[in-house]
């Protein structure tokens, strides 16, 4: 597979479309408004951020990125959409964050600047591609040896089926209907392996847990809908 095709041109739209929104808290993307912080602790208890290149890949419109930047590293965010790498300058701009974007797959960038990054994180982002494992190896190639690598996907189980999609689509609607597509999720046996694969140890798996009683995600022992994995690459 050449680089460039590792891509689904209709979900690349389908974010973009939305791109104006991005930074609604109360809008599309509250859930990952919400998981932000979760996500940011889960980072921080492998490396302090201070003063680290941090590449993130598929950034959206950067609600990640500039979280890492805000903690002090030196943060990347890439992604093939056009609309939202330019709400992520333009919100950068506006609340003076010092991140930057670029507009290129995760296989030209890890081609073009290998070895390069302390930490690579890359959230919500392989359940929308063609060929995850691609990404992970391009994610393993980006990082330095020592460094982190981050993934968080949802798991190809049924409470995930019931949870992510019939509920947080269709009965709460806390996502937009057709945001996620259940045979594009991956287990965390799978994700290890093309992990293990691209010459990466796991360090530490983590669910994202939702209680709709209170509306609060949490980060618990359940991984059977959403989780955040943790890789280092061997020095
Ligand atoms: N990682 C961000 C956004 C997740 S939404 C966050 O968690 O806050 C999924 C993102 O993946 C969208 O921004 C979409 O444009 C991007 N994406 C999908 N396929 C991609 C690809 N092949 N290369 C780069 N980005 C991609």
């Amino acid at each position: 597979m050449i680089a460039t095709d590792n891509v689904h041109l209709h979900e690349i739209h389908k974010f973009g479309s939305m791109a104006e929104r991005w930074w609604d808290p109360q809008g599309e993307f509250k859930t990952l408004h919400d998981i932000n912080p979760l996500r940011l602790q889960f980072i921080e208890k492998y490396i302090n951020l201070s003063g680290k290149r941090v590449i993130d890949v598929g950034c959206g419109g950067g609600i990640l990125t500039e979280a890492l930047a805000r903690q002090g590293a030196d943060a990347t965010g890439i992604d093939l959409s056009e609309e939202l790498i330019d709400v992520a300058d333009l919100h950068g701009l506006e609340t003076g964050v010092n991140a930057h974007y670029q507009k290129i797959s995760a296989e030209n960038m890890a081609a073009q600047q290998p070895h390069s990054f302390d930490a690579v994180t890359c959230m919500e982002m392989l359940e929308h591609v063609p060929d995850p494992a691609a990404i992970i190896d391009s994610c393993a190639a980006m990082v330095k040896p020592g460094g982190m690598v981050y993934f968080s996907t949802l798991n190809r189980q049924s409470k995930a089926y019931l949870l992510a999609i019939v509920a947080a689509e269709h009965v709460l609607q806390m996502l937009p209907k057709g945001t996620h597509d259940f045979k594009t999720f991956i287990k965390p046996s799978e994700l290890c392996q093309s992990a293990r694969q691209a010459g990466l140890q796991l360090q530490g798996l983590v669910g994202i847990e939702y209680n709709p009683f209170n509306k609060l995600f949490n980060l618990g022992k359940d991984v059977d809908v959403n989780y955040l994995a943790a890789f280092r690459r061997p020095e």
